[in-house]
């Protein structure tokens, strides 16, 4: 009896016809085979990368380059230099399950319409506990928490749910891996967001020359990141979501304030 193969998957293996790129990964087929390799070696010489087989997607994605472990998977940052041969379904379903948990059924659900995103309100509006907090965030900070914290910059993943002000990323500017609601790192920004903004700090004024200033640092401090820092410690005041939500509000993106100043 021949092996089950999800429709998704036979929807995915359409796509590579030659090529498909997903995300930060570029498949090609290859005779009977379909090939995996970083994007950024397509034009490298086989022989010149490393042979993984498809099990070791998983571990060669879990970690960076300096060997720090990537929470957020479609984060920009996979490691390049290899190559894995799929043969096939089951070795092809392994490799993109290793690389991209979760993502061939989204992208299916997405191109099938069976997948609803949920909007940032619905989905926050349903949070307890210390996350409750975050339905205070007014509009224009929504939307600056949303527009800073899904950059790609920092996430590939495609943001299909609706926020405050905001259209829904294109594939172009991020890939064709749908985001289909707010995940727990977003959660853990927005809620970092409110609480700053119910400290009651009022706005310092600023001259253009002030705000200049501060942009320029903000984009040296973006570009010469701290390796140490962990994605995901909002605490930190040089995370890079911080530095870019502030940013975009230096550039009149955002208020940055909340709806009342109780907190969560
Ligand atoms: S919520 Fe934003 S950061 Fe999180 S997976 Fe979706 S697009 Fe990426």
């Amino acid at each position: 009896m021949p092996p089950f193969v999800s429709p998704a998957l036979i929807a995915w293996m359409s796509r590579v016809a030659p090529e498909f790129v997903w995300a930060e990964v570029r498949a090609r087929r290859v005779e009977t085979a379909i090939e995996l390799r970083h994007r950024d070696d397509a034009a490298q010489a086989a022989e010149r990368l490393q042979a993984l087989s498809p099990a070791d997607l998983l571990v060669w994605s879990q970690t960076d380059s300096r060997g720090a472990f990537r929470p957020n998977r479609t984060a920009p940052g996979l490691r390049s230099g290899w190559r894995v041969v799929t043969r096939n379904s089951a070795e092809l379903e392994m490799a993109l399950e290793g690389v991209y948990p979760g993502a061939v059924a989204d992208w299916h659900a997405v191109s099938t319409g069976a997948a609803r995103p949920i909007p940032f309100r619905e989905f926050t509006g349903r949070q307890t506990g210390m996350y409750r907090g975050i339905s205070r965030l007014d509009d224009a900070a929504a939307a600056s928490v949303v527009r800073s914290g899904c950059d790609a910059a920092f996430c590939l993943r495609c943001r299909l749910w609706p926020a405050p002000g905001l259209a829904a990323d294109s594939e172009p500017e991020k890939s064709a891996i749908p985001c289909l609601e707010p995940c727990a790192l977003l959660l853990e920004f927005s809620r970092q967001a409110a609480r700053a903004s119910s400290d009651g700090v009022g706005a310092m004024p600023m001259d253009p020359a002030d705000r200049e200033s501060l942009i320029a640092a903000l984009d040296q401090a973006l570009h010469q990141r701290d390796p140490g820092l962990r994605e995901g410690d909002f605490a930190a005041p040089l995370n890079p979501r911080r530095l870019l939500r502030l940013r975009q509000r230096l550039h009149g993106g955002g208020s940055g304030g909340a709806k009342s100043s109780e907190e969560g």
